[in-house]
C-alpha cells in the first residue's frame, strides 16, 4: 500500500473501465508497477540527505512515550527521532527525495500513530484533571471534619500513556486494587466493626488494643449509620463509600435527618392535643348531627384531658333527619346551650396517671395489656359517665351529661357566656360562702359514699367548680365503688385535700380529715388502718379480727380479696345490662297488653257492626 502522504503522480491518467477497477488483478497490477516505480527510484538515490535533528521537542517527548511507537521506529544514530515533517512541507522535491523502505513501513505506522498520540493527549488531560480533583480533595478534607473523597469522579486514563511499561503496570495493578478496595470499602468497614467483639476492644496485627470507641471507627461507623436514615434523605450510595464522620458531625446530620419528622411529631402534638383525626371526626359527627354548632376553643388541657367549649344546637329537635336520637341523653329542649366537650387523651403517658388507680392490681395490668388502647379510653368516658349519672340521680350538683361518643363526653358547660365557674381553689369566697361550700362538699361526699357508692378518689379544690354560690363536681372519671381494693385509702386521701384546703382558707370549726373519714363512712380511721377497714369493709370481718397485729394470724378468707379488673366497673356494666333486660322486658309486655287491648277493641267494633247490620 503506498503512502498517503506520497506525491502525486505527474503521468497522465488512463481511462479505465469500471469492471477493471473493481477487478482484484487490476489493483494488484497497479499495485506491482508502483513498486517497480519505487525501487527505479530507490536505485537513483541511493540515500536519503542526512536528517536534522528533532525540531518538534514536544512532540518527541510524547511520542518516546508511546511503547508501541517507540519500539517501531528505528533510532537515528544520535539516538534521536528522524525529522520526516519535511516530507510533508517539501511538495515539489518529492521526485528528488525518494523514501527509503524503512520510511515507508515507518509511514504505513503513522495512521496508528495518530490513534496513540490521540490517546496520549487524552491521557495527559485525564491526569491533569485527576491532579486537579485529588488537589480540591486535600484541600476540603483539610480544613473539614468530614472525609471526603472524589474517586468516583477520577478520569480513568489517567498516566496511562505517561509512563514507562514496568510503573505502567504497577500503576495498572494499583488502580485495579483500588477500584476493588473503594467498592468493597462498605462492607469491608462493616466487617472491621462487627470485628470488635462484645468487650468492647480488640487486638490489630501489631498488638495495638483498638477500641469500639476509636476515632478512626467511630467515624467509619457514624458514616454507616448515616446510610440507614430515612430515604428522604440522600445518602448517595454505598459505592466507593470512603467517608468517616465525626461524631458531632454524625449528631447534627441525625438531627437534620429529623427535620422531616417535624410533621409527624405535629400530629403527635395534635394527639396530645386530644384532638387527633379520629376525634375531630366524631367532633364533626357531632356537628353533623345538629347536636353541636359550633366547636369554640380549648378550655383547659390536662394530663389526662382537653376540655373543649361548644354552642350547642339550637335547631336540634331530638332526632336528626334520619328520625335517629343520636345517643343524645336528654330531652331537646333540655341540651343546654354551651357545653364542655372532654375529650380523653388517647396517648399512651396518660395511661400511667391512670394507672395509679390500678397499678398495684397485678390483675388489671394483665387485662390492660391486652386490651385495645382505644377501647380502655373509651371505658374510661364511659365511666365517667355513669358515674356523672349516678351522682345526679342522687342530687348532687355534677354537669349533666349530653351524649358521649366513644372517648368525647358531651356534657353541660358550667358557667355562662363563654366563662367557665373558677375551680374552688381560684374562687373568690367570702368567709360566709367558704363556709356554705364546706358544709356542702362534707354533706356531697356523706352522700356519695352512702347514697350512690362512690368514692370520688380525686376529690380536690381543682375538680370542685363553684358556681352560682353551689359547688359542683367534676373530674369523676377515677371514682371507684367502696368496695374497691384501695377504696377507703382514696376516700382518706379525699377527706385529707378538702380538708387541707379548708385549713390552708382558716375556716374555723372544721374536721379533721379522719373525723370526716368517719363521718362518712363510720368507721374509725384513728385506730383501723386503710387495709385493715378494707377487711371489715369488703368481708363484714369483726373489728378484732381485722385488725390482729399480726398478718400472718388473719384468717385467709379476711385477707385482701382478689378483685376482678375494676370491679365496680363490671358491676356497673352488669347492672346495666340487668336494666337494659329489664327495659326490654316491660317494653315486650307492653307491646302484648297493647295488642290485647287492640284485638279486642276490634272485635268489640265488630260485635259491634254485626249487631248492627243484624238489627
Ligand atoms: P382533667 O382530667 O384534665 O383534670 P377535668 O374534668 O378536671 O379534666 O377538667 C379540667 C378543667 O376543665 C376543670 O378544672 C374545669 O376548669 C374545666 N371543666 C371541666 N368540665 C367542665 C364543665 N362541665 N364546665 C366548665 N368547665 C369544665
Ligand atoms: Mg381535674
Amino acid at each position: 500500500m503506498s503512502s498517503p502522504w506520497s506525491k502525486v503522480s505527474n503521468e497522465p491518467v488512463q481511462t479505465i473501465n469500471l469492471a477493471d477497477i473493481m477487478s482484484e488483478q487490476y489493483a494488484h497490477r497497479l499495485h506491482d508497477q508502483e513498486l517497480k516505480q519505487q525501487q527505479k527510484r530507490q536505485q537513483q538515490n541511493q540515500t536519503l540527505p542526512t536528517a536534522k535533528p528533532i525540531n518538534a521537542e514536544t512532540y518527541s517527548n510524547i511520542a518516546s512515550t508511546s511503547s508501541k511507537a517507540s519500539q517501531k521506529l528505528p533510532p537515528s544514530d544520535a539516538g534521536q527521532w528522524e525529522d520526516y515533517s519535511m516530507l510533508l512541507n517539501d511538495e515539489g522535491k518529492e521526485q528528488a527525495e525518494p523514501l527509503p523502505a524503512s520510511l515507508l513501513s515507518l509511514l504505513e505506522d503513522e495512521a496508528e500513530s495518530d490513534a496513540v498520540i490521540a490517546q496520549m493527549l487524552q491521557s495527559q488531560f485525564d491526569h491533569e484533571y485527576n491532579e486537579e480533583l485529588r488537589r480540591i480533595e486535600r484541600q476540603q478534607n483539610k480544613q473539614s471534619k468530614v472525609t471526603v473523597t472524589l474517586n468516583k469522579f477520577l478520569r480513568s486514563g489517567d498516566a496511562e500513556f505517561l509512563h514507562d511499561t514496568e510503573a505502567g503496570a504497577d500503576e495498572e495493578d494499583d488502580e485495579l486494587a483500588y477500584l476493588k478496595q473503594d467498592w468493597d470499602c462498605f462492607e469491608t468497614n462493616e466487617k472491621i466493626l462487627d470485628a470488635i467483639p462484645k468487650c468492647g476492644f480488640k487486638l490489630d496485627k501489631e498488638g495495638e488494643m483498638i477500641t469500639k470507641h476509636d476515632p478512626q471507627l467511630c467515624g467509619v461507623r457514624n458514616a454507616q449509620r448515616v446510610m440507614s436514615f430515612p430515604p428522604e434523605f440522600p445518602t448517595g450510595d454505598g459505592a466507593c463509600f470512603d467517608m468517616k464522620l465525626s461524631n458531632k458531625v454524625f449528631n447534627q446530620l441525625k438531627a437534620y435527618s429529623r427535620r422531616g419528622r417535624a410533621d409527624r411529631k405535629e400530629k403527635v402534638a395534635t394527639a396530645e392535643m386530644g384532638v387527633d383525626a379520629a376525634t375531630r371526626l366524631l367532633l364533626y359527627k357531632l356537628i353533623n348531627n345538629q347536636i353541636l354548632e359550633q366547636i369554640n376553643g380549648i378550655i383547659s388541657t390536662g394530663k389526662e384531658a382537653v376540655i373543649l367549649h361548644a354552642n350547642s344546637d339550637a335547631s336540634y329537635t331530638g332526632t336528626n333527619e334520619h328520625g335517629h336520637g343520636n345517643g343524645v341523653l336528654m330531652p331537646a329542649e333540655l341540651l343546654p346551650k354551651e357545653c364542655a366537650i372532654k375529650v380523653f387523651k388517647t396517648t399512651l403517658n396518660e395511661f400511667k396517671q391512670r394507672d395509679r388507680y390500678i397499678k398495684d392490681d397485678y390483675r388489671f395490668k394483665d387485662r390492660f395489656s391486652k386490651q385495645n388502647h382505644r377501647v380502655v379510653i373509651n371505658m374510661w368516658a364511659e365511666k365517667e359517665m355513669h358515674n356523672l349519672m349516678r351522682m345526679q340521680s342522687i342530687g348532687l350538683n355534677v354537669p349533666d351529661v349530653v351524649v358521649l361518643k366513644k372517648h368525647v363526653l358531651v356534657m353541660r358547660f358550667i358557667g355562662d357566656n363563654h366563662n367557665a365557674a373558677p375551680k374552688l381553689k381560684d374562687a373568690r369566697l367570702s368567709d360566709a360562702e367558704l363556709s356554705c361550700a364546706y358544709e356542702e362538699i362534707v354533706a356531697a361526699m356523706h352522700k356519695l359514699y352512702n347514697e350512690a357508692k362512690l368514692v370520688h378518689a380525686d376529690l380536690s379544690e381543682y375538680n370542685i367548680l363553684w358556681y352560682e354560690g353551689k359547688c359542683w363536681f367534676i373530674d369523676v372519671a377515677q371514682s371507684v365503688e367502696p368496695e374497691h381494693p384501695s377504696g377507703l385509702e382514696f376516700l382518706m386521701r379525699d377527706c385529707d385535700n378538702i380538708i387541707s384546703f379548708f385549713e390552708r382558707r382558716g375556716l374555723p370549726n372544721i374536721y379533721t380529715k379522719e373525723q370526716l373519714f368517719e363521718f362518712i363512712t363510720a368507721l374509725n380511721a384513728e385506730t383501723h388502718n386503710a387495709a385493715m377497714l378494707e377487711r371489715i369493709h369488703t368481708r363484714g370481718a369483726s373489728i378484732n379480727q381485722a385488725t390482729v397485729p399480726n398478718q400472718t394470724e388473719c384468717p385467709d378468707e379476711l385477707k385482701p380479696l382478689e378483685y376482678p379488673f375494676e370491679l365496680a366497673w363490671e358491676k356497673s356494666l352488669l347492672e346495666r345490662q340487668m336494666r337494659q333486660e329489664e327495659a326490654e322486658r316491660n317494653q315486650e309486655a307492653r307491646e302484648t297488653v297493647d295488642e290485647a287491648i287492640d284485638q279486642s277493641e276490634t272485635k268489640l267494633s265488630n260485635d259491634t257492626d254485626n249487631a248492627n247490620n243484624t238489627a
